[in-house]
């Protein structure tokens, strides 16, 4: 026989002597029995440890097994196969319980050979929905991501900066934000063409990311040919240097642009702030970034600012 894996097992019943009868079925083919005789003992259980399968007795005053299974489906956030025990027969209860969520249905008395098979079955699907789960995972990672540059897109952004303020706050350190726009991008588009203008979006963002050096730093293409970078645990001083590392960086790297005004190559405008300048949440935050760079750009681009609360 095939090496199988220890399951722990949920046995709700009402009666004492059902539930010895099959917890010594379940301890003999090899995994762990555990028991429950109500709802308020079985929901103590989900909440507070590992359970593979779930075999629910129907019949149980107060709150029987099909209500008990609604409730489960409900409050507990991931799915545990539920498979009902009952006296009863009928199609009429059979589609009662499926139609409450619960997986298949097993009339008692209960042999022992059909109860094996029925709990291998269950942790087939088991597994597969917990690769399902985990590829669910992989892909909101994707989804998380922009597929041209690469980097995080404005949704990753969101999950990322709602994370990144938590911390924050707990641990009563700064965050620094940098708004970053490629100058003069319209120009280089329209005369370089959009698969070029796509190829340049790609190498700023890898010149960004390269100029991150923790796993704590986050690139974001914010829209179109805006950027953003995230840099937790950085005070602004941090920020302003990291800015005019990137300004060097498109310098040297000099990616040719004949149609900016203010360079022979890319250059960019950068807004700085940072959560010592009292943003109240991360979205008052980037507006304040925006701002900066909206001055840097009056200014004249390829330059950065810090943000300054405004003066009435
Ligand atoms: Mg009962």
């Amino acid at each position: 026989m095939a090496k199988q894996e220890k399951l722990t097992i949920l046995v709700v019943d009402d009666s004492v002597m059902m539930r010895n009868v099959i917890s010594q079925m379940i301890e003999k083919s090899g995994h762990n029995a555990i028991v429950a005789e109500n709802h308020i003992q079985t929901m103590k259980y989900l909440r507070t440890q590992r359970v593979d399968l779930i075999l629910m007795d129907v019949e149980m005053p107060v709150v029987d097994g099909f209500v008990l299974t609604q409730m489960i489906r409900k409050k507990i956030d991931h799915w545990i196969p539920i498979i009902f025990l009952s006296s009863n027969d009928s199609d009429d209860y059979l589609t009662k319980g499926i139609d409450s969520g619960g997986d298949d249905y097993l009339t008692k008395p209960v042999k022992e050979v059909i109860l094996n098979a029925k709990v291998r079955a269950m942790t087939r699907i088991a597994r597969m929905q917990s690769e399902l789960d985990d590829l669910n995972q992989q892909l909101a990672i994707l989804t998380n991501i922009d597929p041209l540059t690469q980097v995080m897109n404005r949704r990753g952004l969101e999950n990322f900066m709602t994370k990144s303020w938590q911390i924050n706050y707990r641990q009563k350190s700064e965050i620094s934000l940098l708004m970053l726009d490629i100058d003069f991008f319209k120009p280089y588009n329209d005369n370089y063409g959009h698969v070029q203008g796509d190829k340049c979006l790609q190498e700023f963002a890898q010149l960004l990311m390269k100029s991150i050096n923790r796993a704590s730093d986050a690139v974001v293409r914010f829209g179109g040919e805006e950027f953003i970078i995230i840099l937790p645990f950085t005070p602004i001083s941090g920020a302003r240097f990291k800015a005019q590392e990137i300004i060097a960086l498109l310098k040297s790297t000099a990616i040719k642009h004949d149609f900016s005004s203010v360079a022979s190559f890319v250059t960019a405008s950068i807004g700085i702030t940072s959560t010592s300048l009292h943003a109240k949440d991360h979205l008052e935050l980037i507006k304040q970034a925006d701002s900066a760079l909206y001055l840097a750009k009056e200014k004249g681009r390829n330059q950065s600012i810090l943000y300054q609360a405004e003066k009435h």
